[in-house]
């Protein structure tokens, strides 16, 4: 990640930093000293910043290890090592904890289904997507409305624009016309195609057109809107089930799909996060709005919880500010004192 790249990410992670390594400056002035009182501390405002209590318990008992082993009393920055160490692990290993495993069984809840023989729709085991030639590539976005499902498909165009892809995005939002409209503005501010039907479209004809216009038009990467109410699970796999098949048959393979969960959810968006990937299989999770919050440990917990991968990350409201997520570059711009800091804005 280049330079830049960090500085930004350091400044969206602003609150959670100074909500954790601010406050045990604050309290410990760059001293940690091993009582019952500083682990208290430094495990209430983990879990204060929404690492979880797993995490939280688990990191604290490394802190009181390390500290002991320093003979009962560390540096900051000894602390803040240990805590970097555990987060980049959790987030490597995270294994999928998500029975959902393709469209096919996707909705499904039956045990029964997981087992059928014939089953078109298998996904393979490890999604990485390559580019082939005629064929695009398709990013289908899920998430509740409201997250930031559209912003972060504008961020996804223009971050793939710059990598020199020929990107279009699809608007399958049909139910709200609002949705459609901002995606359409975006699409025009950023400058790639954007297909559409307008409100009450069926979004599998809007993303079979999409598909169409990509090839005619050598498109290499389609980015797909989807409708963000969640009622029930089957009504949700209907709407997206059906959107995804029409994919499928179109490329040849299920489109890579992420769930957008906005940070500031706390534990609400990791339960939101849990319906959507129990019912559809999501590949990789956007975590937006971490600039607004100083709960950015909300990570770890769904990598716990969930074990799904975090792939990008929402930094604020310009397309600018999403950056892949890589564990030990989240870790340190999370969990480090002073370094890179340019500005305090
Ligand atoms: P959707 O309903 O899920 O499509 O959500 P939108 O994309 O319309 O976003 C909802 C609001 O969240 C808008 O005001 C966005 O500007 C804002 N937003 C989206 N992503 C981020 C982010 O990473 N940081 C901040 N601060 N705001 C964001």
């Amino acid at each position: 990640m280049a330079w830049g790249a960090f500085d930004k990410l350091r400044k969206g992670l602003r609150k959670t930093r100074d909500g954790i390594v601010g406050r045990l400056g604050d309290i410990f002035g760059g001293r940690v000293r091993l009582d019952p009182e500083t682990l208290d501390a430094i495990e209430e405002m983990l879990i204060s910043a929404d690492l979880g209590v797993q995490a939280s318990l688990r990191i604290t008992r490394s802190i009181e290890k390390r500290v002991k082993e320093e003979g009962g009393e560390s540096s900051l920055e000894s602390v803040l090592e240990v805590i970097r160490k555990d987060i980049t692990a959790t987030l490597r290993d995270a294994k999928p904890r998500i029975k959902v495993r393709s469209w096919d069984e996707a909705g499904d809840d039956s045990p029964k289904k997981k087992g059928k023989k014939g089953r078109k729709l298998e996904r393979e085991p490890e999604t990485v997507p390559e580019i082939r030639p005629g064929v695009p590539q398709v990013i289908f976005v899920v998430g509740v409305n409201g997250t930031g499902k559209t912003t972060t498909i504008a961020k996804l165009a223009h971050y793939y624009k710059q990598e020199g892809r020929k990107v279009m995005v699809a608007a399958g939002d049909t139910f709200r016309a609002a949705a459609v409209e901002q995606l359409t503005i975006w699409a025009d501010r950023i400058g790639v195609d954007c297909i559409q039907q307008g409100q009450n479209a069926d979004p599998a004809a809007v993303v079979f057109d999409a598909l169409q216009a990509a090839e005619a038009r050598g498109h290499d990467l389609v980015i797909v809107d989807t409708a963000g109410r969640l009622h029930t699970k089957s009504s949700l796999m209907d709407e997206l089930g059906k959107v995804a098949r029409v994919i499928h048959k179109k490329i040849g393979r299920d489109p890579e799909t992420l769930l957008v969960v906005d940070a500031n959810t706390g534990q609400n968006g990791l339960q939101q996060a849990k319906v959507f990937a129990e019912t559809v299989p999501v590949d990789g999770l956007v975590l937006t709005k971490l600039d607004g919050t100083a709960k950015g440990g909300i990570v770890v917990a769904i990598a716990e919880t969930l074990g799904l991968p975090v792939l990008w990350i929402g930094v604020g409201e310009t397309v600018e500010d999403i950056a892949p997520f890589d564990p030990e570059i989240f870790a340190r711009a999370l969990f480090s004192d002073g370094e890179g800091e340019t500005t305090t804005a």
